[in-house]
């Protein structure tokens, strides 16, 4: 559900903005695929971040 609020990702007041999990992804050395750390805590992003960085929306 987007909503008017600030960005936790890059601090911008905007439209859009979602609450989502954050996932960090961890580079393996070799041929592994990375490993996707999925982050508990709620964050709220806008369009932007949500376009450019790895995140799971809520359910
Ligand atoms: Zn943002």
């Amino acid at each position: 559900m987007e909503s008017i609020g600030q960005c936790d990702s890059c601090a911008d007041e905007g439209v859009g903005v979602v609450a989502l999990h954050r996932i960090y992804l961890t580079p393996e050395a070799g041929e592994q695929a990375p490993t996707m750390a999925l982050q508990p805590s709620l964050e709220r992003w806008c369009f932007s971040c949500r376009t450019s960085y790895p995140h799971q929306l809520l359910d």
